[in-house]
């Protein structure tokens, strides 16, 4: 039997008062006349939605997928259903401003709804999260007149919008993006090219979609700086009429199988530039931070469901041992589901602290804490993407070994968790696009601004921990840790100074170096919480102990990987590559 998926708001709510203080947005201008009981309620609200209408509806999608039908996409007939009443209940304007007739409801809330939602039926949640980021974006970036003409039906539900990058012969790739466009007289642009890979490319859930495509324009350059970004409709703006978007096929794949993944033709359709002509990537990255949290929700989503699930079966599956004892009595399970648990609070803890940075770098009042908060946030982003998917996709699988048998034939639902989870390290910039960006941009060429943050913020946690009188033992695990991942940092910095291969060839272990060690500041601020809820004190205290010694200690296998370097790497294929970096 495949259980529904009931977000477990008690612990959600644990890490949001002690550990994220998210009574502290309340300092922050838009958020001054709100609460947190009207938080709390919205939480709790959107916990039932979850649970009610998409936790159902999860693996339905996945038998029934999605059909290409006389040139339109059917995703799965429940999912719309779903949609029309998640635009009823007003979930599509979270946090998109009043102006545009939303909620402005800060990052984090949405970064948690987002994970409930997510947890209960990723392939419904793709498309209401690309639409929000849309919004963002044109907020950011779209010309005022386009912007107030499209954003309020974003906000209401009318229209969507998709993320135009993929070509067959650009993915991670996008300097060889060949989709053209060409300036017309009034201002607009005609878009032509294929897409391959698009999310929700098409569907009967809004006549509208906006695509927001990535195209060359004339005479630019033919590396990535010579990109623009467009908003193309589907449907011309002023009569309706069908504007050159064509729908060539859906992809059959091993999972989110209720989310269409289209391939689009644009044959000479209108399109708006948005921002400026070939300065496409920077207004994108607007786009992509928003959804690169929004992985991460979705990472967080994934464990929490999976781990609930493991849990469950581990309590009533009687196998093995003296008497009817069911088999979380095991140790192994216990080792299993142990390691799950920590793992979910800490990606849970990390993907938060990151969207309460974020909330604070857009709306706080004092300009250096911003230039602060923003620093930590991206430096954290890809490793909230990267780690928290890898996680996710581990905790599935784990759930899955959990099950034995029973978990990988498709009763209980969990094998659809570990084909889901397996797309989240892939899409929104490959998990070693990903670490190549914490190494090169953000350690490297950014002055590491965003590790600084991270460094000084973990001694005050120390600080304040070692103030309590308690947890000495954790302490002195976070000390430790830290002091080897300076050391590690620094030794990568001053290598990757003579060779950018060397960080290129080291960036996914020190990825992942970087979430273990941001894990423990989160599972030292949880452990010295006052924190009213006994029971989850108790457990997460518990787990606080197993993270530092049975999960920590793999930081000093990264570290070695990180200080191998590229030479032992590049012999293994016959010598050194070139250094293409100089
Ligand atoms: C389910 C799903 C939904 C998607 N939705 C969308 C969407 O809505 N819109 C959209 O535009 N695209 C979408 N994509 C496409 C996705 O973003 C790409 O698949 C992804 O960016 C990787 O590109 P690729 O598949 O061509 O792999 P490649 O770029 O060919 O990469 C192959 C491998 O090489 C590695 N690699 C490549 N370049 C480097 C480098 N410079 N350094 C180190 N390693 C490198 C990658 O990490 C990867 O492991 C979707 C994909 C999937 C699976």
């Amino acid at each position: 039997m495949n259980q529904a998926y009931t977000p477990p708001l008690d612990e959600i709510l644990f890490l949001l008062d002690n550990v994220i203080h998210w009574s502290n947005l309340l300092d922050l201008p838009p958020y001054t006349e709100l609460d947190r009981e009207t938080f709390t309620a919205i939480l709790s609200e959107a916990a039932k939605f979850a649970t009610r209408e998409l936790s159902p509806i999860n693996e339905i999608g996945d038998d029934e997928g999605c059909q290409l039908l006389d040139g339109r996409v059917r995703p799965p007939s429940a999912f719309l259903r779903a949609f029309r009443k998640y635009v009823t209940e007003g979930w599509c304007s979270m946090e998109i401003p009043e102006e545009f007739g939303g909620q402005r409801l800060p990052l984090l809330l949405g970064a948690v709804i987002s994970e409930m939602n997510n947890g209960a039926c990723i392939a419904f949640s793709m498309l209401p999260c690309m639409l929000r980021s849309a919004a963002h974006l044109l907020i950011a970036h779209a010309d005022p007149d386009l912007r107030d003409c499209v954003v309020p039906h974003l906000a209401s539900g009318n229209y969507s919008a998709t993320i135009v990058i993929t070509e067959p012969q650009a993915g991670s790739d996008v300097s060889r993006i060949n989709c053209r466009a060409v300036e017309q007289t009034d201002g607009s642009f005609s878009i032509t090219g294929s897409k391959i890979f698009i999310s929700y490319g098409d569907h009967n859930w809004t006549d509208q979609i906006l695509h927001m495509v990535l195209a060359r324009t004339e005479n630019a350059g033919g590396d990535s700086s010579g990109l623009s970004l467009f908003m193309v409709p589907k449907l011309n703006l002023s009569s309706g009429a069908p504007n050159g978007v064509t729908v060539l096929g859906i992809e059959k794949k091993m999972g989110l199988r209720g989310s269409p993944t289209c391939t689009l033709e644009f044959k000479g359709a209108i399109g708006y530039l948005i921002g400026e002509q070939n300065k496409g990537l920077n207004c994108l990255f607007t786009m992509m931070n928003t959804m690169r949290l929004e992985v991460a929700s979705q990472s967080t989503g994934i464990a929490s469901a999976c781990l609930q699930k493991a849990c469950t079966y581990a309590g009533f599956r009687i196998q093995g041992g003296a008497g009817e004892e069911p088999i979380q009595q095991h140790a192994d399970i216990r080792r299993n589901l142990a390691g799950m648990h920590a793992q979910t609070v800490s990606i849970r803890a990390l993907t938060y602290e990151t969207a309460i940075n974020l909330d604070k770098a857009k709306h706080g009042t004092d300009e250096l804490g911003r230039r602060q908060d923003l620093a930590l946030a991206e430096f954290l982003l890809p490793v909230c993407k990267a780690w928290g998917s890898d996680t996710a996709f581990w905790v599935a699988n784990q759930a899955l070994q959990v099950f034995g048998g029973h978990g990988y034939i498709r009763e209980q639902g969990i094998e659809q968790y570990v084909r889901d989870s397996r797309a989240l390290s892939i899409y929104e910039g490959t998990n070693g696009i990903q670490a190549q960006d914490l190494v090169i941009r953000k350690l490297f060429k950014q002055d590491a601004a965003g590790y600084h943050q991270l460094v000084s913020r973990m001694k005050q946690t120390i600080a304040d921990a070692t103030k309590t009188g308690t947890a000495s033992e954790l302490i002195s695990h976070v000390e430790s840790t830290l002091e080897g991942y300076r050391r590690c940092t620094a030794s990568l910095l001053e290598n990757t100074r003579r060779s950018i291969r060397f960080a290129q060839a080291v960036a996914t272990p020190y990825l992942e170096l970087t979430g273990l060690v941001a894990g423990a500041w989160m599972w030292l601020r949880i452990a010295t919480t006052p924190g009213t809820n006994a029971a989850i004190r108790n457990e997460y205290a518990n787990l606080s102990i197993f993270y530092m010694r049975y999960l920590l200690p793999k930081t000093q296998l990264l570290e070695a990987q990180v200080y191998a370097g590229a030479e032992l790497i590049d012999n293994c294929f016959g010598g050194a590559a070139p250094d293409k970096s100089s």
